[in-house]
């Protein structure tokens, strides 16, 4: 099943980016609450609360969602959506960005084995007695 391993439906959103922006908009919450002395406005310590708790449960739907414990959710090293970041079958990258990179790598190594075999057939055409040791 595609939701479970935390991989988007086609052009949508993951579970984890859906969880990154509700956090994001959790530090924007708290960034408009203080004052520039550090103290709270009146009116927004109930705005940030409720803000950190939609955060917090947001965490939880991805935990739930990927079927791992909460302490093992963390953000994509990438993209920062959160993902299964901890724990013996966690990784670094979510399941979109790790596509990605695997993805690159493979063009990488494919532009790497056609200039492997361009010098090889260069080498080949070569005359014998200017051919490399
Ligand atoms: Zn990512």
């Amino acid at each position: 099943m595609p939701a479970a391993s935390g991989a988007p439906a086609p052009g949508g959103f993951t579970v984890g980016e859906w969880a990154r922006d509700i956090d994001a908009a959790r530090w924007q919450v708290l960034h408009d609450a203080i004052d520039e002395h550090g103290h709270w406005r009146p009116g927004h310590t109930t705005a940030y609360a409720d803000a950190q708790a939609a955060a917090t449960a947001a965490l939880r739907t991805v935990a739930l969602h990927l079927g791992v414990p909460l302490a093992q959710v963390g953000p994509c090293g990438s993209c920062a959506a959160f993902c299964h970041l901890y724990g013996p079958s966690g990784n670094p990258l979510c399941p979109r960005c790790l596509a990605a990179a695997r993805a690159a790598a493979a063009r990488a190594a494919a532009r790497a084995a056609a200039a492997r075999a361009a010098a090889a057939r260069v080498e080949a055409a070569r005359p014998e007695h200017r051919r490399a040791a």
